[in-house]
């Protein structure tokens, strides 16, 4: 007790001496023993390697100098430079179409993809390299014509087009595809199915969610081993010397075999190899810093940013804002007569999941310009519900129409032909959707994920979709994060920046799941504030939400869901005051 006294009381007494006189200390740092004898085992380690590596006269720096820059050495490394290249090149286009087709909906394209990383994953490839060295013997000529016929519009012989070099760049470049699909196909798997129907609510096709969503948030995972496969590769084209093409390694052997002087000569490739790996890293760190933008919680200063200067988006956005305020163009993306407002019909609408049926044969109208609200326990096919609007949930049975046009067929007469997918897009766009889990594409500034549906699905001039972002970011509050990063931002920031994503198509009807469901309390109101704000606009609006006050405001119609199943619709005085079922009653209770 007497001990813990004491200190304590040291404790007040330091902490009043300090902040009378901060300066007053003098500062003894800890004492490290095991770091110091470390750092001197390792200092006298390096001393003792360079003093026999420079003083042995065996290693023959010498003749290492003399053949350092020697022709046929430089021809070599040339070689094994281009081999690196150009298989690094092909094998990861062929890697990325592999990694693409295997995670594809098609059966036939994943399984071809599939049975193709089996194989050359499984075939030596120094095999494959004398495979392909002996193809002349299978096929003598190559041919041009039309397959199945006689026609035939020109013939070579099969060794004169395929030399030795062609022969390794392609056996290289097919076994990296194997190699190199496997990581990409790690990188995609890692994204957020999110990040997926965020883009596909956006209207954006399969190819551009691929190559500008999904791709360049996978580098990050793809890069660390992928580079690992170009420095494998750099290393591994010495395999070509059984093709007795003379790349750097083969050349150095050719020179010792004739001079005798092995260690020199391997010391030669050693370090070119060094050098090649040196620089391999350097881009290494250089393409991880770029695709990196974004993706912590610090902001980096971009590399080839220095370099380059501001881009396109940044410079627009100085352009406009510089612009005086007359000169913009009026914008109104929440007036009520600036885009057109959709009615909604859902007619019977079914949904199972295996055997368990998440929707039951649901219908439900919402008119121009009204918002409904949809409440009910967790599972009970709100979600759903809402995903079936725009298709991103396809429906079992029954259909959606928006302004009478369903949103996934075509209807003449009594038939409903299904549409291609790139009609079901051009709808969906008419369509907003703001997800519980915002689902901002973490890569892209604020500005950025504005512009990319309207640039993409709607043809908009780049400078007019920036001018359009930058107003709608100012009627969301958020003008100065116009190129902020989501992970840069506040929750409720990050979900203004939806809402105003989604805006950003003028679309006819505007759904929320749960909008605020992932935020913190102190935050849910200014979400709230600028739905309350669009809702006034006369926007047609779904709003599933569990915010009871918030939806007593601000909706026309609720509706009370369970197990699948609309169980009650009404007016809000009316349903909130008197539910007509007891199942409502129970839920209300719970939750007001
Ligand atoms: P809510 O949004 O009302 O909480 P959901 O619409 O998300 O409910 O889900 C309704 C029911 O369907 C839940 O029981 C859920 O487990 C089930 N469900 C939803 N999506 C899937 C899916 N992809 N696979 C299997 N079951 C699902
Ligand atoms: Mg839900």
């Amino acid at each position: 007790m007497a001990t813990t006294d004491a200190s304590s009381a040291s404790v007040e007494l330091d902490l009043a001496r300090s902040s009378a006189d901060p300066g007053g200390y003098r500062v003894v740092p800890a004492k490290h023993p095991w770091r110091i004898a470390g750092t001197v085992v390792a200092g006298l380690l390096i001393l003792v390697t360079l003093h026999s590596v420079l003083t042995n006269e065996r290693w023959g720096w010498t003749v290492f100098a003399q053949y350092f820059f020697d022709g046929a050495v430089l021809i070599g490394l040339g070689r094994t430079l281009w081999l690196t290249l150009l298989a690094s090149v092909l094998g990861f286009f062929l890697g990325g179409l592999l990694a693409f087709a295997r995670v594809s909906k098609s059966k036939l394209l994943s399984g071809l993809s599939w049975a193709y990383i089996w194989l050359l994953r499984s075939i030596p490839l120094i095999v494959l390299l004398l495979v392909l060295n002996n193809i002349g013997y299978l096929y003598p000529t190559v041919d041009i014509g039309i397959p199945f016929t006689d026609i035939l519009f020109a013939q070579y012989g099969t060794t004169s087009v395929l030399s030795v070099f062609a022969v390794a760049v392609i056996g290289l470049s097919l076994n990296q595809a194997a190699f190199s699909a496997e990581i990409i196909r790690g990188g995609i798997l890692s994204i957020d199915q999110g990040q997926q129907e965020a883009a596909a609510a956006l209207g954006l096709s399969w190819r551009h969610q691929s190559l500008r969503i999904v791709l360049p948030q996978a580098m990050r995972a793809i890069i660390p081993s992928g580079f690992n496969e170009i420095i494998g590769l750099a290393k591994a084209t010495s395999i070509v010397y059984v093709l007795a093409l003379p790349e750097l390694f083969y050349t150095v052997q050719v020179i010792y075999k004739r001079n005798l002087e092995v260690i020199p000569l391997l010391m030669v490739a050693t370090v070119w190899y060094l050098i090649i790996m040196s620089v391999l890293s350097l881009v290494q760190f250089g393409i991880e810093r770029y695709f990196a933008k974004g993706a912590t919680r610090e902001v980096q200063a971009p590399l080839l940013g220095r370099f380059l200067g501001p881009n396109r988006t940044a410079r627009t956005i100085a352009a406009v804002r510089a612009a005086p305020q007359a000169q913009r163009a009026p914008l109104a993306a929440f007036d009520r007569h600036s885009h057109d407002v959709g009615r909604i019909d859902i007619r019977r609408i079914t949904k199972s999941f295996g055997d368990f049926k998440a929707l039951d044969n649901v219908s439900l109208t919402v008119e121009p310009g009204e918002v409904t609200v949809i409440i009910g326990p967790s599972g009970a096919g709100k979600s759903t519900l809402l995903r079936t609007i725009n298709h991103l949930e396809r429906p079992d049975g029954g259909f959606v129409s928006i302004d009478g046009e369903i949103i996934a067929y075509e209807q003449r007469g009594n038939v409903l032909y299904e549409l291609k997918d790139r009609a079901i897009r051009e709808r969906r766009a008419g369509i907003g959707m703001v997800f519980q889990n915002f689902n901002l594409f973490p890569h892209l500034t604020a500005v950025e994920n504005l512009i990319e549906a309207p640039i993409a699905v709607q043809k908009l001039e780049h400078g007019k979709a920036v001018g359009q972002a930058l107003d709608l970011l100012d009627r969301v509050g958020l003008s100065d994060k116009a190129e902020a990063y989501p992970r840069h931002l506040s929750g409720g920031q990050q979900q203004r920046v939806a809402i105003a994503r989604a805006l950003a198509l003028k679309p006819k009807v505007l759904l929320f799941d749960e909008p605020t469901s992932a935020l913190d309390p102190e935050l849910v109101g200014e979400v709230l504030d600028t739905i309350k704000e669009l809702a006034k606009s006369g926007t047609t609006m779904v709003i599933v939400t569990h915010e009871i006050g918030f939806a007593r405001e601000v909706a026309d119609k609720i509706v009370f869901m369970e197990n699948g199943r609309i169980v009650e619709a009404g007016a809000p005085e009316r349903l909130f005051n008197s539910p007509s079922h007891p199942r409502t009653a129970e839920f209300l209770a719970k939750v007001l």
